[in-house]
């Protein structure tokens, strides 16, 4: 490999430099640190959702315990009101993207570590699902912003705590894990190690 492209900018530099020739971000490719950081990061962020899933997070007018539910008792509790939209947006914003995040980077880490030979159109793709509209505009975002404005048209509250803390962390780990995981190392040959 010649050349190398600037993860900041996009602009092809020599593989030889240090510093992108346009805007100066570092692009020195290490597979080690990389893959490291990515999986320190990930597991930390597995490591967090459990707690998030375990404390009460929710709480409503229609959710019948005082002390509130997690994220799935409220689920199911909106479900049983017949409230499937909002219960349906809970779900893929609190379980399904996540879950599914921790899939794809699992995944790749492992490609790129034991160099798996699936396609690397794929495993690109894969990679910008989680980014879903490309570097520095990240799902989670979203995924916050959709959630607040939900939950304050519904009237639920989120019980401020160890709960919400633990969630907020997962999805700043996972972020850190996908930012941490150069994408550059997913285009190397198939095979090599
Ligand atoms: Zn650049």
């Amino acid at each position: 490999m010649r050349y190398i492209r600037c993860r900041f900018c996009g602009a092809v530099n020599y593989r030889r430099d240090k510093e992108c020739r346009r805007c100066g971000f570092d692009i020195t490719l290490d597979k080690n640190a990389s893959l490291q950081k990515a999986t320190a990061f990930l597991i930390a962020a597995v490591i967090f959702y459990i707690p998030a899933n375990i404390y009460p997070i929710l709480k409503s007018s229609t959710f019948s315990k005082v002390s509130g539910s997690t994220i799935i008792e409220g689920i199911f509790e909106l479900m049983a009101h017949g409230d499937y939209p909002v219960a349906i947006i809970i779900l893929i914003a609190s379980v399904l993207v996540p879950v599914a995040k921790f899939i794809i980077l699992a995944y790749l880490i492992l490609s790129i570590k034991y160099g798996n030979c699936d396609s690397v159109e794929k495993k690109v793709r894969l990679y910008h699902l989680i980014e879903i509209t490309g570097p520095w505009s990240l799902i989670d975002v979203f995924v916050v912003i959709i959630l607040t404005a939900l939950i304050q048209f519904k009237s639920i509250t989120i019980i401020p705590g160890f709960g919400v803390s633990a969630f907020a962390l997962m999805v700043f780990l996972t972020i850190l894990s996908s930012y941490s995981l150069d994408e550059r190392l997913l285009g190397d040959e198939c095979g090599k190690q």
